[in-house]
């Protein structure tokens, strides 16, 4: 279908951008367009105007700051997937690399992805399992909104119209922690019927001091298995102690769709948390 009209406008400073979302009361900010465009050309979403962060400098990089890695707002997926600074987060790389597909992960960003909060996406996952933090910034100033209390609903964060996130910060990993990042492929698209990351530390005789789990695809809304990972406290992380660990995941009140019934999705949330906790258990331990 053809979009309706909007205005477009390409600003070359964050300044300029603010500016136009906040004096445009139905504009809306343009990421790389892989979720926006499709709802335009279907008309469920019809802004007066289209603010395109596409030009804007210095939203384009990672880097190490105080125990976080500080990854703009505007990096694809691609540039996340082959990032030098995030080669030991294991869950960050294997996440990127597992959207949707090359166009989408050329064009898709970090940004663009937890703002839009589609309830398949795969790094609310990671941005839950990193004890993430958003920095948004609208004309009003700057707010940094924590992973916990980032996702308000289905298709909803608590990011504002007139707002641009500009920077994730992911929790950079301490000694003897590994991470992973394992999900069920919707095969068409990509998007996870299952996604599950993990960060887990050992302690110095090898059983478990602390797990992160984040979980997406499974709930309207992604969530971490606190549950799971009190439960996982002081345990050994072999195999066979993981899936049974993980057999029932509390917080999961799965939906129902084409790909996988309730039912389905509350025994696969289980493998796949056994089977990332397994793989960050590996490397946590090398
Ligand atoms: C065929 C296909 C397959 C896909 N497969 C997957 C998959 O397997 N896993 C997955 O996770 N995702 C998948 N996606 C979604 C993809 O990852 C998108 O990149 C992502 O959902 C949106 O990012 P974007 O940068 O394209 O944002 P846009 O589409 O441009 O914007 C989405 C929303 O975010 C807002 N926005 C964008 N950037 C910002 C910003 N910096 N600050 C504030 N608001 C912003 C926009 O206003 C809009 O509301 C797929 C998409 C397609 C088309």
């Amino acid at each position: 279908m053809i979009p309706h009209e909007f205005e477009y406008f390409a600003p070359r400073s964050l300044k300029e951008a603010l500016e136009l979302l906040g004096k445009n009361a139905d504009a809306k900010a343009l990421g790389g367009g892989m979720s926006l465009i499709p709802a335009l050309k279907h008309r469920l979403q019809t802004p007066a105007a289209l603010v395109d962060l596409g030009r804007l400098p210095g939203l384009e990089a990672v880097a190490e700051k105080r125990g976080a890695f500080a990854i703009g707002g505007r990096m694809t997926h691609s540039a996340l997937a082959a990032s030098p600074e995030l080669a030991g987060a294991h869950a960050v790389r294997e996440a990127a690399a597992a959207i949707g597909d090359v166009q989408v992960r050329n064009r898709g960003t970090i940004g663009g992805s937890l703002v839009h909060a589609d309830p398949a996406a795969d790094w609310p996952a990671v941005f839950l399992a990193f004890d993430g933090e958003a920095t948004v910034a609208s004309a009003r100033g700057e707010r940094t909104i924590a992973a916990s209390q980032f996702f308000t609903g289905m298709l909803q964060s608590a990011v504002r119209r007139d707002e641009v996130l500009t920077e994730v910060r992911l929790s950079v990993e301490r000694s003897r922690t590994g991470s992973a990042y394992r999900k069920l492929r919707q095969a068409a698209s990509g998007f996870a019927i299952v996604g599950v990351a993990a960060s887990l530390t050992l302690d110095r005789r090898g059983r478990i001091e602390r797990a992160a789990v984040g979980v997406t695809g499974v709930n309207p809304v992604p969530f971490r298995a606190t549950a799971l990972e009190k439960r996982l406290s002081g345990e050994s992380p072999d195999a066979a102690t993981l899936r049974r660990l993980c057999a029932r995941i509390e917080e999961a009140d799965p939906t129902e769709d084409l790909h996988a019934s309730a039912e389905f999705r509350a025994h696969l949330v289980g493998v796949y948390a056994a089977r990332a906790l397994a793989a960050a258990a590996e490397r946590a331990a090398a």
